[in-house]
């Protein structure tokens, strides 16, 4: 902040003050020196001398300064004192709590009231402006933006007629003295300009201005008034007190203050209204009413609706996006549910069948083995049959040797055992059950296997020979299952070689290992496969057999699949045909 400069003058009253009253305690008084020291000096200093004469114990220092200047000390609080425009007095007012004592007075002029005002001058030309609002487009031309005469009161007159700042073409600040706002309009660099009250009159009559040389924009008629306005009036300078200042010191001050002469036409009255300065301040919510400018939720939902109105409309559709969204998903989950439900309801159908199937296959087997299982319990009960005659007749004949009873009874009953043997096996076959694994020797399930085939086929002309590997390494297999396959194997086997001529060959039943399998081969001398029964071998319920089901071959690829295992025939060149098997070994069996 710039320190108001101290003219010769000022100098040597301080110095006249100073020797006059060394020993006095000082009391300052800051003055807004708006137009310069000198001027403030000028204007003022008859109110120190009167103030120094009057209250002789105190030394009376005027302390120029611009605005800022003033509100600093005031702050700070070096002086006790402050002399300024009604605008700022309000200002410190309501920051510092400063009260005015007196208000200045102008006798020649207007009652202490209506005082201060401001004229907007325009050059006068055709097409001036002639009212307020008029001056929109308009370059304005000010002493300063925070001026109160020189600005602000002419603010408040635009806001009543309804121009903003932002209307205008621009604000021309010239700084004081108030003339240049004269030699701006003069150099084109303003088409309009603020000046005090007065200002026009003083200058036309100090023949610095011609009489026509400008127009007034938006005059006013104030009652009384010796100038022409564009303003309402509003009171003169205050004298105020600080707040720390003694109460003794501000009574001594005013009561000398009030019994002061006029000079220069100036005097010091009882203090008076400044509420219409409030009022100003309020309409343009500055100063003291700058927290009126901020903006409520309210106003600024007024100010920019616009953007609330797209706001709400984008909230709105992200709403009915995502209850759209939400909707769509819950609709694709019920219908995914249903669909998994659907499928395992369908595979739960497609086991059912085919355990059913594999059901039906085991007992077609069973009725085609039938007379071959009639046949074979037919051995043991003949033996049984055997024994009872032969002991019965021995018991007859008088003799009770026990050993030869012993062996007969024996022999009943080891044959009564074979044959529930062979029952236990077909039970054991025939039986409805659930796969399950379980570590096997395909050797050893080969073996079983042909101690229930044997028997038939051989009576049925084929001879069988059985070359097994050994020492093969295990597999996870469904022992049943696997039976099941090598049973439907060689009753086709036997089933083709029932019309060959008997070649002398029969049947050849081997196992071997190929490094990660194990396969089980059952060789007939049939008469093979022909193209068009091997393109459908393993269609389900394709046969050529009068009695046939058509299901062996299709349920055992079924089995062999499901044991990760392959199945499929060979046409031997030298005749008939060879199916096998070949099973995967679990992978740390697989050496
Ligand atoms: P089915 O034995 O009830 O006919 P399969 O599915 O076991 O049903 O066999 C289907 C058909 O495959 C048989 O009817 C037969 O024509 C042919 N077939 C199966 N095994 C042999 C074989 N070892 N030699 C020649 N033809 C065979």
């Amino acid at each position: 902040m710039r320190r108001a400069h101290h003219s010769p003058i000022l100098s040597l009253f301080f110095v006249l003050l100073f020797a006059a009253t060394a020993e006095a305690r000082e009391v300052r008084i800051a003055v807004l020196a708006f137009q310069g020291s000198e001027r403030a000096v000028q204007d003022f200093e008859p109110t120190i001398a009167q103030l120094a004469a009057s209250l002789s114990e105190h030394r009376f220092t005027m302390v120029p300064l611009d605005l800022a200047g003033i509100s600093r000390a005031v702050a700070e609080k070096s002086v006790d004192f402050v002399v300024t425009n009604p605008g700022d007095y309000v200002d410190l007012e309501s920051r510092f709590g400063v009260t005015r004592l007196a208000t200045l007075e102008s006798r020649d002029r207007m009652p202490p009231t209506d005082t201060v005002g401001s004229t907007v001058i325009a050059p006068n030309r055709v097409g001036a402006p002639k009212r307020l609002a008029d001056l929109a487009g308009n370059r304005l031309a000010v002493v300063a933006g925070d001026a109160f005469g020189g600005w602000r009161v002419i603010h408040r007159e635009m806001d009543d007629a309804g121009l903003s700042p932002s209307d205008l073409a621009g604000l021309v600040e010239t700084g004081f003295p108030m003339e240049r706002v004269v030699a701006a309009l003069r150099e084109g660099r303003a088409d309009a300009g603020v000046v005090r009250a007065c200002l026009l009159e003083d200058e036309i009559a100090r023949g610095m201005v011609g009489a026509e040389e400008f127009t007034v924009v938006g005059e006013r008629q104030a009652a009384g008034f010796p100038c022409r306005l564009s303003s309402r009036p509003y009171p003169d300078w205050p004298f105020a007190r600080l707040a720390g200042t003694s109460p003794d010191l501000a009574k001594a001050v005013t009561a000398s203050l009030l019994s002061m002469a006029p000079v220069g036409g100036r005097a010091w009255t009882a203090p008076q209204d400044y509420t219409t300065v409030h009022a100003l301040f309020r309409q343009l919510k500055i100063g003291p009413y700058a927290h009126l400018a901020r903006t409520t939720f309210g106003g600024f939902v007024r100010a920019h609706w616009h953007w609330f109105l797209v706001a709400a409309a984008f909230v709105g559709w992200w709403i009915v996006h995502v209850a759209r969204v939400e909707t769509l998903v819950r609709r694709r989950t019920a219908e995914l549910t249903r669909e998994i439900r659907e499928r395992e309801r369908a595979e739960r159908a497609a086991r059912l069948h085919r355990e059913e199937r594999d059901q039906f296959s085991r007992l077609g087997i069973l009725g085609e083995m039938a007379s071959n299982i009639a046949h074979e319990l037919n051995q043991p009960l003949a033996a049984i049959t055997n024994y009872a005659e032969g002991m019965t007749r021995v018991i007859d004949a008088g003799r009770t040797d026990p050993a030869f009873l012993r062996d007969g009874a024996r022999g009943i009953a080891g044959q009564a055992e074979r044959a529930a043997a062979i029952i236990r096996r077909i039970r054991a076959f025939v039986r409805r059950r659930e796969a399950k694994r379980e570590s096997l020797d395909l050797d050893d399930v080969v073996h079983e296997t042909l101690a229930l085939f044997e028997g038939p086929a051989l009576r049925r002309g084929a001879s069988l020979e059985v070359r097994l590997a050994g020492a093969l390494p295990p597999i996870s297999a469904d022992r049943a299952e696997l039976e099941q396959v090598l049973l439907n194997l060689l009753q086709n086997a036997v089933d083709a070689m029932d019309g060959a001529a008997a070649s002398g060959s029969g049947i050849v039943v081997s196992t071997s290992r190929e490094h990660d399998t194990v396969s089980v081969a059952v060789r007939d001398h049939g008469p093979g496969l022909t193209p068009e029964v091997e393109a459908h071998l393993f269609d389900t319920f394709f046969t050529t057999k009068p009695q046939g089901l058509g299901l062996g071959l299709s349920i055992c690829r079924t089995i062999v699949e499901s044991h990760g295992g392959r199945l499929w025939p060979t046409n031997e060149p030298d005749g008939g045909l060879t199916m096998r098997v070949a099973l995967p070994v679990p992978p740390e069996d697989a050496t």
